[in-house]
């Protein structure tokens, strides 16, 4: 039977999703077959625009549309609390806890030997930097409940043992092993008024 190599391309970009294994890229691109041609255009559009459009904060490596993001960029944040996360969903688990109104610093992943994630990788020497140059009085490891996630945050810890900050690590409620994101808003706000002084 015919190839039809286009469909088959298509195949191939959807595959590169996350959770998308072929059956199911398959199943999408002869779906985005029977769309109309204005509705392709619209998808076209939406994909040019978010990677037109979003960039990192340079000051927190949050994503956003804006030149800071809303965080960095509000006048309401307490300066001198500054919660380190690993991811941006983290951040987001937090701001929809209303327990830290502080600000962020998102890291984009954790030590790992095993991914190959080094210390270059993330964004620690940012963190440092905002460390010695802004009004930060007090340092929340909130790397995620996992070896990983454990290891960051000692390491981060001891690279800031030299600044002027105290630092705390978040109380755990949390359990081992899972995701800051799965976990419900009471726990998180339990685990930051519960956080841990280090130094
Ligand atoms: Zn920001």
């Amino acid at each position: 039977m015919e190839k039809l190599k286009s469909l088959e391309n298509l195949t191939n970009e959807l595959k590169k999703l996350p959770s998308v294994g072929t059956k199911s890229a398959e199943r999408m691109a002869y779906s985005l077959l029977d769309w109309d041609a204005e509705e392709i255009k619209n998808l076209c559009d939406a994909l040019t625009q978010v990677k037109k459009k979003i960039h990192k904060c340079p000051k927190c490596g949050m994503l956003t549309e804006t030149e800071l993001c809303e965080v960095c960029a509000s006048p309401n944040r307490d300066t001198t609390k500054l919660m380190v996360v690993c991811y941006q969903k983290d951040a987001i688990a937090f701001e929809n806890s209303d327990s830290f109104n502080g600000l962020y610093h998102v890291l984009g992943g954790v030590l790992s030997i095993q991914n190959g994630v080094s210390y270059e990788d993330l964004g620690i020497d940012s963190l440092l930097h905002r460390v010695q140059n802004e009004d930060i009085k007090e340092v929340i490891l909130a790397t995620e409940p996992t070896l990983d996630g454990e290891t960051t945050a000692q390491f981060i810890a001891r690279l800031l043992e030299k600044y002027d900050v105290s630092i705390s690590r978040l109380g755990y409620g949390l359990p081992m092993g899972g995701h800051l994101d799965y976990a419900d808003s009471l726990t998180l706000s339990k685990s930051f008024e519960g956080r841990t002084k280090i130094k």
